[in-house]
């Protein structure tokens, strides 16, 4: 089971770099994780657009939603010129209604798959993959997720501390969380993120195997979230990097 990051930024990204994208592969199959802005191009350097298999948007903020509006072109096109003959299932929550109501039309790119409606506990299998979804703690409808291949990733998606989390996490063979500020940011962003040093307490207390973090604002020098999450963690981090793929 192989994972690429694609994009590693937020808000916004640093010069040529590009928002939350994850690519997870595995026998042939490819799955999608959060497209944000910048994510597609970089996705086409790895598979064709007819080889994606199917989409998992955490939540709606511009930094991981945005190029699903490209994505659907691409798709679209596809299949118009017989590259392709299938639509890609879509799963993403349903807020902010005034986004999802516009990504919700483009039914010739997408099956849309609902979390939120998912019946408890919010376990589907995507792509071959087992999937688990927990509800994040971030100012907008936003999911972590575990998905299962051969190994386990747990990704955070955006959210402050969550015991859910842990739980979750637990025994991950990679958890790739979000650690979006040093320690003294952690007032502003105690609501919605996780500090690099949370993310690494959290990491630790779900005793996972390895341990990776990402959602990285460019104001930062990496090295220092990196620092603050390994003290917290007790052990080796690693930054997301993008193009940078990994066995799990
Ligand atoms: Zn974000
Ligand atoms: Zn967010």
């Amino acid at each position: 089971m192989q994972l690429t990051v694609l994009g590693c930024w937020a808000p916004y990204p640093r010069c040529s770099g590009a928002c939350s994208g994850y690519l997870l592969q595995e026998d042939g199959r490819s799955l999608l994780i959060e497209t944000g802005n910048g994510v597609i191009s970089r996705m086409l350097q790895h598979i064709d657009i007819q080889d994606l298999d199917a989409v998992i948007i955490s939540h709606l903020h511009p930094d991981h939603v945005m190029d699903i509006y490209c994505l659907r072109h691409a798709i679209e096109a596809a299949n118009r010129e017989g590259r392709m003959e299938k639509l890609v299932p879509l799963y993403l929550p349903t807020g902010p209604a005034e986004e999802f109501n516009r990504i919700k039309e483009f039914t010739k790119a997408f099956h849309i798959h609902v979390i939120d409606e998912l019946p408890e506990p919010k376990e589907v299998v995507i792509d071959g993959f087992k999937v688990k979804f927990v509800p994040g703690k971030h100012n907008l409808p936003a999911y972590s997720m575990s998905i299962e291949g051969s190994k386990r990733l747990v990704y955070s998606g955006d959210t402050a501390y969550n015991p859910e989390l842990v739980k979750l996490a637990n025994n991950a063979d990679l958890f790739l969380c979000e650690a979006s500020g040093l320690e003294k940011d952690a007032a502003y962003l105690k609501e919605n993120h996780l500090t690099a040093r949370q993310a690494g307490e959290l990491a630790k207390t779900a005793g996972v195997k390895r341990f990776m973090i990402t959602h990285f604002y460019p104001e930062y020098v990496l090295t220092e979230l990196q620092q603050q999450a390994a003290e917290g963690f007790g052990g080796p981090v690693e930054l997301a990097r993008e193009g940078y793929t990994l066995d799990i």
